[in-house]
């Protein structure tokens, strides 16, 4: 078989799934992706690309897009819950630029979706096809849909999230509750002009819960998460509503910029933030994961979407001049190059949902006095360095 005629089926059409869809195309593999909703319309609030992915998604022709729809902050602070004091602030703008030799972006979820779409040839994304099973057979793969419809492909990638069925085929687990919930939203920045002008990423720690901000969609909309300790909700939905004046209440003797802030949206939504354990086993056969389906992790490091975009440009190059023969190979190196890396982040996500969240005391003095010591942007050149595409050529 030729290289040319490998074909892949992606399941799930999110940001992992696009990416890889895009990286594929771009390597001239032909691909095909099946996803369960109807309308493609990516909902949700902001979300934070990094250097280590915004350098892979430059590289597919996103960049004109990012440019002008993406903001670019000029940098990440945290600051004290109470008073509003600055704890740390690492730069970005031109010196991320200067470093890492691509930016920094904050994008709404639902602008990013839309550049990837675009990026792909034109009838490769099939809506409505909610995929129930994935059977593999000595030359191929059938993908089962439900009401019926199959399909079949030489590889099949489950990139459909954390309750993936692609994955129940690889591993016995189940999502894990974190113990918080976060509620999301967008205010149009006229109405928060209380906040300072200059673009940046905006973390306020305090007992038991955080707040994030930053300009998205060319600075005309704020997009904020703000967690609380969980109850007995657990349901993971970007379009879950949730209550403004419950939000409000969950942040009762906050900084006047946090309680201002938290007041000026008409709407929020909630969403139970779980993730699972990193596990050995990601490809059997001509079957693999990637994004949330692989490695789903709590957003406290903001890298759930910078992990599934590494996945996608590793897996595409991993698969570049593969023949049906080597598929099982090639999804094995894929395997391999991206798991140290995703549990590590993983694991410091799930870390930092205690060491965010410490009560005002000598542990948190201590957390706040490491911050304020360490160096920065350079700090980060383990994550923001992090060149996807060479570490399949290594
Ligand atoms: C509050 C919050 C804030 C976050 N902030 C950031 C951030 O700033 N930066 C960052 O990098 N990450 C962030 N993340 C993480 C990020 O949102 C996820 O890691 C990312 O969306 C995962 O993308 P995915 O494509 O793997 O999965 P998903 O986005 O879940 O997409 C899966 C797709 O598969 C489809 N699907 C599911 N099942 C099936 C099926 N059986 N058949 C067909 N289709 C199916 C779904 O409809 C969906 O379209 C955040 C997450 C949360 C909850």
């Amino acid at each position: 078989m030729r290289t040319d005629e490998l074909h892949v089926a992606v399941v799930g059409a999110g940001i992992a799934g696009l990416t890889l869809a895009a990286a594929l195309s771009r390597a001239g593999i032909r691909c095909q992706v099946f996803e369960q909703t109807r309308h493609l319309g990516e909902v949700g609030a902001g979300i934070q690309i990094a250097p280590n992915a915004s350098r892979i998604l430059h590289r597919l022709g996103l960049a004109p897009h990012l440019r002008r729809t993406a903001v670019r902050p000029a940098a990440i602070e945290m600051r004290r819950w109470d008073d509003n004091q600055l704890i740390m602030r690492t730069p970005l703008g031109e010196e991320c630029e200067r470093l890492y030799e691509a930016p920094y972006y904050t994008i709404h979820r639902a602008d990013l979706h839309q550049g990837l779409l675009e990026l792909l040839p034109e009838g490769i994304v099939h809506l409505g096809l909610r995929c129930v099973g994935v059977e593999e057979k000595p030359d191929e793969v059938v993908l089962h849909f439900e009401g019926g419809p199959t399909a079949t492909a030489d590889v099949v990638v489950g990139a459909d999230g954390i309750h993936s069925v692609v994955r129940d085929a690889l591993v016995a687990d189940e999502p894990r509750f974190s113990g918080q919930i976060i509620y999301r939203g967008l205010i149009p920045a006229d109405r928060v002009s209380f906040l300072p002008e200059e673009p940046r990423v905006v973390l306020w720690l305090g007992p038991e819960q955080h707040c994030v901000c930053y300009p998205v969609s060319s600075g005309r909309l704020v997009s904020f998460g703000a967690t609380t300790p969980g109850s007995d909700w657990r349901v993971e939905s970007w379009s879950a509503e949730g209550r403004v004046e419950d939000l409000v209440a969950a942040y009762t003797g906050w900084n006047d910029q946090i309680t201002r802030l938290l007041h000026a949206p008409d709407a929020v939504r909630r969403w139970a933030l779980h993730d699972r354990d990193a596990v050995e086993r990601w490809s059997r056969g001509r079957i693999t994961i990637i994004g949330d389906a692989a490695h789903p992790m709590l957003p406290f490091m903001a890298q759930g979407a910078n992990q599934a975009i590494e996945d996608a440009a590793v897996l595409a190059a991993c698969l570049r001049g593969v023949t049906s023969d080597g598929v099982a190979a090639a999804l094995q190196r894929y395997a391999e190059i991206r798991k140290p890396r995703t549990a590590e982040i993983q694991r410091i996500s799930r870390e930092n949902n205690r060491t965010l969240h410490l009560p005002d005391g000598d542990r948190q003095q201590q957390r706040d006095q490491a911050l304020r010591g360490n160096s920065g942007l350079r700090d980060q050149e383990w994550l923001y360095g992090y060149d996807a595409e060479s570490a399949v050529i290594r």
